[in-house]
């Protein structure tokens, strides 16, 4: 698919999800928040839910925790507008109670469909509702943070939710330590495409070779 036609495709789900009523959030949202980035980022991220700002705004991580995340990014590097940001439910739980196990099934589709376009290097699992939405089977968030998952061909790293650290001091050191290792699993999965890379650009030239050669022969 080319980058035009995969931002259209990503276009499209986007307005699907505004335009989402399969369950009782739909009644309560100001708007559903689909997600926020470019159809070529290669790092994802996925929370919990829109909070109270994001409903109003329609965008996602657009509070005080979403603030946190780009100083979180930024500290090691990173450019919020590289990801693409999203959330497990696209609409808001009232009075942000946790998402309900029907809602999170309504709303499952659209997350498989954002990471299929997406195909991102790695995924960022913000908290435990999206740690146990994508990985079911994973240990908890107090042991899994930080730790690279592989799972059928996809890379992923659960980290603290940031809201988490905005309540407890202690634990943004922890966000901040997982983020370098976050930067540094970045750093491999592109030195691993660029020696992906390189290895069929060799094979490529020595396919032509091996052609030419060949016509040389069928010459004589
Ligand atoms: N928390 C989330 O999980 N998602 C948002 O978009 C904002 C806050």
């Amino acid at each position: 698919m080319t980058e035009a036609a995969g931002a259209a495709a990503l276009e499209a789900l986007h307005e699907q999800i505004r335009a989402c009523v399969a369950c009782p959030l739909s009644r309560t949202r100001i708007q559903a928040v689909p997600g926020d980035g470019p159809v070529t980022a290669r790092i994802m991220a996925v929370g919990e839910a829109p909070g109270e700002t994001e409903d109003r705004t329609g965008r996602p991580f657009v509070g005080s925790a979403g603030q946190l995340l780009t100083k979180l990014l930024e500290g090691v590097g990173l450019e919020r507008a590289d990801l693409y940001i999203c959330n497990v439910l696209k609409c808001r739980p009232p009075g942000n109670r946790d998402p309900q196990p029907e809602e999170v099934e309504a709303c499952a589709h659209f997350l498989d469909a954002q990471v299929e376009l997406i195909k991102p290097d790695v995924i960022l699992l913000l908290g435990r509702h999206a740690l146990q939405r994508i990985l079911p089977g994973a240990p908890s968030i107090s042991r899994a943070h930080g730790t690279r998952i592989r799972d059928r061909g996809r890379l992923y790293v659960p980290l603290y939710h940031p809201a988490a650290a905005l309540y407890n001091g202690s634990m943004l050191g922890t966000l901040q330590e997982d983020m370098r290792r976050v930067r540094q699993y970045l750093d491999e999965a592109e030195a691993e495409r660029a020696r992906v890379a390189a290895a069929t650009a060799m094979s490529d030239a020595e396919a032509e070779a091996v052609a030419a050669a060949h016509e040389q022969m069928t010459l004589f």
